[in-house]
């Protein structure tokens, strides 16, 4: 299991940014190209507030365009065979091996995540997003029934046919790695893709096009237009010649989405926001369940879907847990994110650190005890004087109904509440809008089995949190999402099924 939150005896990197460019064009046909406007976005490093780069703002033209060229190339990579596809897909995901270095620190500069996270994590994940949906088009096979009514027999089967043009949109958490989840399985299955990943960080993904060109895939297939979510993500999502919209991002963005997609009967997946409970119990191992519990709030500063940020403790234990909690806190190594030892770097933007700060704020008028951290943390060096850093957050002495436990953060910040027995953690882990995940920590099995069966939520781990089979149906229930990407279940997504039926009467 790779550890999010990395230890420091890695061997330290000079940190020098002069061969980092946040410069970003569209990718569409095949080629790099400008807005046909010319507008730009300025691209920002989180962990210095400076411009490094930027950005081709797309609108509608770039969108028209893009689809055009996928319109095409779905002609000739559709027909092709799923072993050629697959082995170009297995290339560009060898090329991102091979680039892993430059990749995880292009992911680093763009996001302000660790280092030594952006190499164990992002970068191999987004290659394993690739190897195993272009090894699994190759295993998936079709149903096919043989019956008999009467005297008559026929067998039916279905095929499953690529969609068309697939429209993939992602955020900027884990850029790389969820921008690969979308498009590797709509390019196994046969699809082309128009793709939009966050303007806030799109360096990897333009990163990948150029990749893609070595891997031999066709001008057309995978198209990439950058731009700000309410014009270029907008577009793609009302084009009438996108089928196929995959989202991962914001509940809120998800409803907009929902509500222009539903009418024009799309076929819609959304990955959306989570409040995710960690249940920990008297009988947990103690310090595996401490770390564990630090890992699974603070990973990528709290700015992971499935972080839990809700910590729900045995009261008999909740004192002495909260102790050896915070300890572990406090001890996370914020700094450069350039530096390898590491473990908080900064959060992606000026925007969102503010968002996270207020919501501290909302904690304390809610009469919230802030245990530590609580504010803005000061800049590791001089070279990230202007950055944007949160200290990691604990904050307890609130109940289920208020903001701060209801309402998602999507940053290091975490609360702390005690339950009685299980029926009451059960109650307070359902108490939120949200069901992506929930990690429970006991070895009582028993009580494992029966907490998996009633926490509403779409993925659940016991003693462990992020450990990740990718043949495993993802996803999340009440306002995390509607449907469910990984395994079968994305080959299915991006696929239409089509049921023919053979007479076998002579
Ligand atoms: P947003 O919803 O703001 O954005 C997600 C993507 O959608 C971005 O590419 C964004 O573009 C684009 N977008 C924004 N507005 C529109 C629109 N009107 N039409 C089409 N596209 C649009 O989310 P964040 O990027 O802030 O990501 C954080 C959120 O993502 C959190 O809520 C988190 O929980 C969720 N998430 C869910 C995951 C899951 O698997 N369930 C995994 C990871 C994150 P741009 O950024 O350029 O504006």
């Amino acid at each position: 299991m790779v550890n999010p939150l990395p230890n420091a005896n890695v061997q330290s990197e000079a940190v020098s940014i002069s061969s980092d460019t946040g410069d970003v064009q569209h990718f569409i046909d095949g080629a790099f190209v400008s807005s046909a406007s010319g507008a730009t976005m300025e691209n920002i490093d989180p962990a210095t507030g400076q411009v490094y780069g930027s950005i081709a703002a797309g609108a509608q033209a770039e969108v028209d365009r893009a689809v055009e060229a996928a319109n095409r190339a779905f002609s000739i990579w559709s027909k092709m065979a799923p072993a050629d596809r697959s082995s170009r897909l297995l290339r560009l995901a060898d090329l991102i091996d091979t680039n892993l270095e430059s990749l995880a620190r292009a992911e680093s500069v763009d996001t302000g995540k660790p280092i030594a996270l952006a190499r164990a994590v992002d970068i191999p994940r987004a290659a394993s997003n690739l190897r195993y949906f272009a090894n699994a088009v190759l295993h998936h096979h079709s149903e096919a029934y043989e019956h008999q009514q009467g005297a008559s027999r026929a067998l039916s089967y279905t095929l499953r046919q690529p969609r068309g043009v697939a429209g993939t949109i992602s955020p900027w958490n884990l850029p790389l790695y969820l921008f690969t989840w979308k498009v590797a399985p709509a390019l196994a299955t046969g699809n082309t893709v128009v793709a939009k990943p966050s303007e806030v960080t799109p360096v990897t993904a333009h990163r990948l096009a150029a990749l893609s060109l070595e891997a031999d895939i066709p001008p057309g297939v995978f198209n990439i237009v950058h731009g700000r979510g309410d014009e270029a993500g907008a577009a793609i999502v009302a084009h009438p010649q996108i089928p196929t919209i995959t989202f991962t991002g914001g509940t809120a963005t998800g409803k907009h989405i929902a509500a222009t997609a539903a009418p024009m009967f799309k076929r819609l997946a959304l990955e959306l926001g989570g409040k995710n409970p960690t249940l920990v119990f008297a009988d947990c191992d103690f310090e595996t369940t401490v770390s564990g519990a630090t890992r699974a709030a603070f990973a990528n500063q709290g700015q992971i879907c499935l972080c839990g940020s809700r910590l729900l403790i045995e009261r008999s234990i909740f004192e002495k847990f909260t102790d050896a909690f915070v300890d572990r806190v406090q001890s996370l190594r914020q700094g450069d994110p350039l530096e390898e030892s590491t473990q908080q770097g900064a959060v992606v933007s000026l925007a969102h650190q503010r968002k996270v700060l207020n919501a501290i704020d909302v904690a304390r008028q809610e009469g919230g005890t802030i245990l530590c951290g609580g504010e803005a943390a000061p800049a590791p060096n001089d070279r990230c004087r202007t950055g944007y850093f949160v200290k990691p957050t604990v904050i307890t002495g609130l109940d289920e109904h208020c903001r701060t436990n209801r309402e998602e953060i999507f940053g290091p910040v975490v609360t702390l509440m005690p339950f009685d027995d299980t029926d009451h953690a059960i109650r307070l882990a359902n108490a939120t809008d949200y069901g992506l995940a929930a990690s429970i920590w006991t070895n009582n099995l028993k009580r494992a089995h029966h907490l998996a069966d009633r926490v509403q939520a779409g993925i659940i781990w016991i003693n462990c949190w992020l450990v990740r089979d990718l043949r495993v149906p993802f996803g999340g229930m009440k306002q995390s999402g509607v449907g469910r990407e990984g395994g079968a279940e994305a080959l299915h997504f991006f696929t239409e099924p089509k049921s023919v039926c053979l007479s076998l009467d002579e």
